[in-house]
């Protein structure tokens, strides 16, 4: 079709303006060469950060999209290294460029940042090597709001613009400019006049998550009507995804997770992520007592420890490192063969980032997540709701392609067939299968717990929901007409999921002054269900029957074959002949 033909065309010529900039003969590629090994002690760039780093030298404006922890902050840091000039980097949050200053500091790059809490003597300082040519500053870090409040501030920029020393202005998580993103700010609207005031001063936007929609507002905003785009794909194509569900206790997830890397990782690298320090030290003792050598790692040891497990895990002496999110900034060994969530990650963000630490060397590496509905409860206080939910409805999905979710999250465009069965719902040697069962009373039996639950004023968590139904805990919860339900805990676990993410529940948050608790009450379309006649069915995952074909006993190399177009036809018919096979198995 001609819609085809223009997508083609458009993809195409996108490619070779990528190309036309994927290159090594500009004034400055040797030096930038020379500078990434040198100060920033790294081997390659990744792909499009040479085309940005080629772009913003050249002096034209820029935006590049590029997934979380893909390695936006190096396309405006090594340009600074090698360009005459100050580098201002406007960055929405205080504590992300206190990271990214560490950073610099200990790669002995001279970047700060000005902010309500600069003295005045610093501010000096910083005024003075905005100015003096020889002044060693390269990168100097600011709020949106500094710009927009501080006419001082703006002032001094002139000075450096016009003694032409404005050597580039960086806008980090440049979607905060538009109102249809997801975290707008409104100082961040106050850059439109940075193009008017400084023509000559090269833009680079940076961001990890940005529709059409939001893009064109952002162009439309800070005046760079051509600049150029750049998207880097969130495809890791060697890492291979997948979820499961957690078992019910901690010792039965230690020996699952114990038997994944006994059988698959043997003797090889990977990290397993907890959600507190706690968890993370009773991981690592489990496992070591299970024989595998592991090392834990979170905020709360002194840096000698973090560094000297951290040492020990680049070198091969512990195996698995068993961390909190606090073991994160600085990781880049490459043959890390497998990251495993012991508990689901806040965001989709943060999971991607995550899983994206195993397999650098671009070998075959696995991701698994253990997901269970009471870890996503937890992080409610943090973060918003809104991660939360997409995180729930990744784990809950049974059947569609891991990379295509990932995708939709981060905006971009995805063929799932181009998986090629590195994630559990594309794989044709999964050992789980889905099996659709009709969900309808189970939920209006938790329904009618909930119910009853109001009607003698008591609040229900999630956890006293789930005890109520298998006929436990509080006696003041049962409902006598409620059959005791036969279902699975980790079915059950999944319906009430189902149902928060429908409408069907909904939650109800209350703030002590030491925790956040989280209350279920039904949802806007609770009633939808409990008087009419609506059906719900949900396809859960389940262990395929006579899955004989145990897990391969090594990863297998980049190389295998790829199933063709035909053969993952074979695969859905053939699931759904197993399908009637399995359903009179699941409901056990
Ligand atoms: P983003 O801003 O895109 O989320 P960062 O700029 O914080 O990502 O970079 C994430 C990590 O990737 C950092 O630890 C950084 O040092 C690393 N990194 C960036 N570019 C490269 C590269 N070319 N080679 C190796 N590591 C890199
Ligand atoms: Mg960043």
């Amino acid at each position: 079709s001609l819609e085809k033909i223009l997508r083609e065309h458009s993809e195409s010529s996108k490619e070779d303006t990528a190309t036309d900039w994927n290159k090594n003969d500009f004034l400055w590629s040797s030096d930038l060469n020379d500078k990434l090994k040198s100060v920033f002690k790294l081997e390659k760039l990744r792909p499009m950060q040479l085309q940005t780093m080629n772009v913003t030298l050249s002096g034209k404006d820029c935006m590049l999209i590029m997934p979380t922890g893909g390695g936006k902050s190096l396309c405006f840091q090594l340009p600074a290294v090698v360009s005459k000039g100050i580098t201002l980097v406007v960055s929405p949050l205080i504590s992300l460029m206190e990271d990214q200053l560490m950073a610099l500091e200990a790669l002995d790059v001279h970047a700060t940042t000005l902010n309500a809490s600069t003295t005045t003597a610093e501010a000096k300082s910083i005024f003075d090597g905005m100015t003096n040519p020889k002044a060693t500053l390269k990168l100097l870090y600011v709020t949106p709001e500094k710009l927009a409040k501080s006419k001082r501030f703006m002032n001094k920029l002139e000075k450096m613009y016009q003694v032409g020393r404005f050597a580039r202005l960086v806008i980090d998580e440049v979607h905060c400019c538009s109102q249809w993103g997801h975290d707008f700010r409104p100082d961040y609207k106050f850059l439109g006049i940075m193009k008017r005031q400084f023509p000559e001063v090269p833009i680079l936007g940076l961001t990890a998550t940005a529709t059409v929609n939001v893009l064109e507002d952002v162009k439309k905003i800070l005046n760079i009507p051509k600049c150029q785009l750049f998207r880097a794909s969130f495809n890791r194509p060697n890492l291979y995804y997948q979820v499961r569900p957690k078992p019910a206790t901690q010792i039965e997830a230690l020996d699952e997770i114990q038997k994944i890397i006994q059988s698959r990782f043997n003797g090889q690298s990977g990290i397993v992520y907890c959600f507190s320090r706690k968890d993370s030290e009773e991981v690592t003792s489990g496992l070591q007592k299970r024989g595998i050598r592991s090392g834990c790692y979170h905020a709360n040891l002194s840096s000698q420890e973090r560094s000297r497990i951290h040492h020990m895990w680049s070198t091969g002496k512990v195996l698995v490192v068993v961390a909190t999110i606090a073991f994160g900034m600085g990781i880049d060994k490459p043959n890390v063969r497998f990251v495993i969530h012991h508990s689901i990650s806040k965001s989709m963000e943060n999971l991607y980032q995550e899983s994206g630490r195993a397999g650098r060397d671009e070998q075959r590496s696995e991701c698994i997540v253990f997901y269970r509905l009471a870890d996503t409860m937890v992080f409610t206080e943090q973060t918003g709701l809104k991660c939360l939910y997409g995180i729930l409805a990744y784990c809950l999905d049974s059947k569609r392609c891991r990379r295509s979710m990932i995708a939709q999250h981060f905006g971009e465009s995805w063929d799932a067939s181009q998986c090629d069965g590195m994630c559990d719902h594309c794989d044709l040697n999964s050992i789980y299968t889905s099996t659709t069962i009709d969900i309808t009373n189970h939920c209006k039996n938790v329904l009618a717990i909930l119910k009853q639950a109001t009607e003698t004023d008591q609040r229900v968590t999630a956890l006293k929901l789930v005890d109520s139904w298998f006929g436990k805990g509080q006696a003041s919860l049962k409902v006598k007409d409620i059959k005791v339900t036969t279902i699975s805990k980790e079915k059950a676990d999944i319906i009430i999921g189902y149902m928060l993410l429908n409408g069907y529940l909904k939650e109800d948050f209350h703030f002590t002054a030491y925790t956040t608790i989280s209350y279920i009450l039904p949802g806007p379309k609770a009633n939808l269900l409990l008087n009419g006649n609506r059906q719900i069915s949900f396809e859960f995952k389940v262990k395929a029957l006579g899955a004989t074909k145990t897990l391969k006993s090594s990863p297998a190399p980049t190389n295998t074959p790829k199933p063709s177009k035909e053969s993952t036809k074979t695969h859905l018919s053939s699931n759904s002949v197993s399908h009637n096979k399995l359903s009179s198995e699941s409901s056990s």
